[in-house]
């Protein structure tokens, strides 16, 4: 086969109008700290840390120079029956970052694969502890729990579902807590809903609790628009949850590693769940990785398995890779030398005060933040016309500003190394953009 530079057609690109980008696409060349570079040789700033994974910005050296380190010292080491030392010490230096009680780490590549490896991982508990008919799962509408069978399945969003036949049997799903006529431009998390977190109690009323497994919520929405939970919500779940036997899966694949100001979502909210998944920040987008973070109660109902050697039947080749274990050491040495976490949380209240600023922009209905997390959601035109959200992302990107679009909800998560001028730069650019679109 010949090389093809500037022939698109081969790669089929993921959750992508894939028609749409390639007559007019938008191609990156390079990237340093705050900015990508465009291929065509523009800055362009980087108002969502990528897919909301380079906390510390992009090249952070320390972080690319430890992989560089790493290849040449072991490219790999097998995962199954075999160890490499880097990957207990990411173990460890993850585990400290979570709540007491939750010391234990499985690593995954993905947030995906961490929300699945947290679905076998709390119906094997349950089956550990003698109690197999606990099988049920219970997500969310509006949920994101990436591509997998298990996270399509407890996600909320219809497209990732529907054309994927009859998924996991077994699963149901809480109400969103997304309320525009009660809530709109809240900031920080809104004062309405916490009580739909009963829904849980309809479910366990309909099914008995004796046949439900886990629930799975992210405690912040992120891919579906930045959906806050309402206050005393995340509280709320928990206390039922205890009440019923069934186990709490905070899905952190976006909360954790600061994103909030904190170490993760659980630390902000002050709520402990029995499993956390997370991804993207582990190693601030530098090389894939993810993780499940299980209570030591979990871990050790797996380790007292008398069935088999082997305690859980579970995991990838590429499971604590030590590329992945490099850049996630010196992703958690940077976010904490840097003091980035704290550095978002002081940065929280001018991030809210500028995309607040924008209430009365055209065809605005609602703005969201939470720590260094924004949304703006915008009037859906009627009928098939293309989402303003869409024209807004194309927008921003010729005016020097990357945004992110779920529809017609623009969502922003800056690296925490942003600046006050350019937080100015993202909403004094998405002002401009906003007047243009009719
Ligand atoms: N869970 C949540 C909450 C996410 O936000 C994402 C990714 N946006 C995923 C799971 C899936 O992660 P990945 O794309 O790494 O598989």
């Amino acid at each position: 086969m010949s090389n093809r530079p500037n022939d698109l057609s081969s790669y089929w690109m993921p959750y992508t109008a894939n028609r749409a980008f390639k007559q007019d696409p938008r191609m990156i060349a390079a990237a340093d700290g705050m900015f990508y570079k465009s291929a065509d040789g523009r800055d362009i700033l980087d108002g969502t840390a990528g897919l909301w994974c380079v906390n510390a910005g992009h090249n952070a050296r320390r972080i690319t120079e430890a992989v560089q380190k790493q290849v040449a010292e072991l490219d790999y080491a097998p995962s199954f029956q075999f160890g490499h030392p880097k990957a207990f010490e990411f173990a460890n230096r993850v585990a400290d970052l979570f709540p007491d009680g939750m010391d234990h780490v499985f690593f995954t590549n993905s947030g995906s694969e961490a929300v699945d490896s947290a679905l076998k991982i709390a119906l094997h508990y349950h089956r550990m502890r003698g109690d197999a008919a606990r099988t049920r799962l219970i997500g969310r509408e509006r949920g994101y729990h990436g591509s997998g069978f298990g996270g399509i399945s407890v996600g909320g969003i219809v497209k990732n579902r529907m054309y994927y036949g009859s998924l996991l049997t077994g699963v149901d799903h809480l109400p969103h807590t997304h309320d525009l006529t009660l809530n709109a431009f809240s900031r920080g998390c809104p004062e309405h809903g916490a009580e739909k977190a009963d829904g849980l109690i309809d479910i366990a009323t309909l099914h008995d609790p004796s046949t439900i497994a886990a629930v799975i919520v992210e405690p912040m929405a992120g891919s579906t628009g930045v959906l806050l939970p309402p206050k005393g919500y995340l509280k709320r779940l928990r206390e039922l949850c205890d009440r019923y036997g069934i186990l709490l899966i905070f899905d952190e694949v976006i909360t954790a590693f600061g994103r909030l100001g904190a170490n993760s979502a659980a630390d902000y909210f002050g709520v402990k769940p029995d499993i956390i998944t997370t991804a993207k920040g582990i190693t601030n987008g530098v090389v894939p990785a993810g993780a499940v973070i299980v209570s030591n109660e979990i871990y050790q109902s797996a380790m007292d398995n008398a069935d088999a050697p082997i305690e859980l039947f579970h995991g990838f080749t590429y499971s604590g890779h030590p590329l992945a274990a490099a850049a996630g050491l010196a992703s958690l040495d940077t976010y904490a030398q840097d003091d980035l976490f704290e550095r978002a949380a002081a940065l929280a209240p001018y991030w809210e005060e500028a995309i607040h600023s924008l209430k009365d922009a055209p065809n605005v209905i609602d703005i969201r933040n939470l720590g260094l997390v924004g949304a703006i959601e915008l009037e859906p035109r009627a009928g098939a016309a293309a989402a303003r959200g869409t024209e807004a992302m194309i927008k921003a990107w010729e005016r020097g500003v990357m945004i992110r679009v779920t529809g017609d909800i623009i969502a922003l998560s800056p690296p925490l190394i942003i600046e006050k001028s350019q937080i100015d730069q993202i909403f004094g650019t998405l002002s401009s953009v906003l007047d243009s679109i009719a």
